[in-house]
């Protein structure tokens, strides 16, 4: 059975770990703050001190981190995984990144000998603890053949996009269209109690009709409660709508909704909600 690694044990990246453990591989974990390695230990899991040991001991590396400053921080330096992944080895970056970032880490990763594939995801803590995420794969088609198994243990769909950045791309897309519908639904309860509506109502009868939508009915009980434990941590949301508009600008598309929606993330991330759940935009709205 092949060894796998796994660079990054957040929110999301230790549930994914979590899961090939529990499905029976070699998995070898680390972590920048190392103590978050720990519950992965326990589980049955080695912990590697240097991206770099573990790129140089395990067949296939996958990376979780969170944004492009991270996944390029990983691969660089003596520590890196650049000095420890060759010939023949894997890497597998789960990471939302743009594809720009990708496509400089699959030519680093390429120029030393090994294979890339780039994986975000869609889905959130949950899904990523029952194995039921959409992988978004693209970049080199034999590691994704290979690690489809692996993939299987994390995941309830894949798709495999075509050429590096298109994996990014569509992640993208999606995370876009999802920060404007938690916008839309935050700016409508805020009407709606403002206005004497009783918020349980809204949502029962947004439930009731066209846009009834899981997104709806996990993050509205959540805004009104005024409490956001973190699922997805409303910083990464804000980069990826950041990046969402950068591509906006490569590809000469206007996005008029999502540069509205990431000032609104923007603000609520400064306001001191960055850490908190995405549910957390509402803060600043209502
Ligand atoms: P998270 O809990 O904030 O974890 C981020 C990880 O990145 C941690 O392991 C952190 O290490 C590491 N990291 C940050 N900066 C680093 C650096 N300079 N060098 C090395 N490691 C660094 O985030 P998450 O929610 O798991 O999300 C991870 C990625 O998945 C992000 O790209 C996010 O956009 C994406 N994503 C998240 C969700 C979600 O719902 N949470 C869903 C889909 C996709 P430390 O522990 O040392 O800080």
């Amino acid at each position: 059975m092949a060894k796998y690694g796994f660079l990054g044990m957040g929110i999301m990246g230790s549930a994914m770990a979590a899961n090939l453990v529990h499905a029976g591989h070699d998995v070898t974990v680390w972590n920048r703050t190392a103590a978050r390695c720990a519950p992965l230990v326990a589980l049955g899991a080695r912990q590697a001190d240097t991206p770099r040991e573990v790129a140089a001991t395990c067949d296939v590396t996958f990376a979780m981190l969170s944004d492009p400053a991270a996944a390029l921080a990983v691969l660089e330096g003596a520590d890196g995984v650049l000095g420890g992944i060759g010939q023949g080895r894997g890497y597998v970056d789960f990471s939302t990144v743009d594809d720009a970032t990708a496509n400089t880490i699959a030519s680093q990763i390429v120029a030393n000998g090994a294979r890339y594939l780039e994986a975000p995801v869609s889905g959130t803590k949950k899904p990523a603890e029952d194995g039921t995420l959409i992988i978004l794969a693209a970049g080199d088609r034999g590691l994704y053949d290979e690690v489809a198994p692996a993939l299987d243990k994390l995941g309830k769909k894949r798709l495999f996009l075509g050429e590096v950045g298109q994996g990014a791309r569509m992640k993208l897309v999606v995370n876009l269209i999802m920060g404007s519908m938690l916008t839309a639904l935050s700016e409508g309860l805020a009407l709606g109690l403002k206005g004497g509506l009783d918020g349980a109502e809204i949502l029962d009868v947004l439930d009731a009709g066209a846009m009834a939508c899981p997104m709806f009915r996990a993050k509205g009980p959540m805004l009104l409660s005024g409490a956001y434990p973190t699922s997805f941590p409303l910083k990464h949301m804000q980069k990826d709508l950041r990046l969402a508009l950068a591509l906006s600008e490569k590809l000469d598309q206007n996005l008029a909704l999502t540069a509205a929606s990431n000032e609104l993330f923007k603000r609520a991330r400064i306001a001191g909600n960055g850490d908190k759940d995405i549910g957390a935009v509402f803060s600043v709205i209502a």
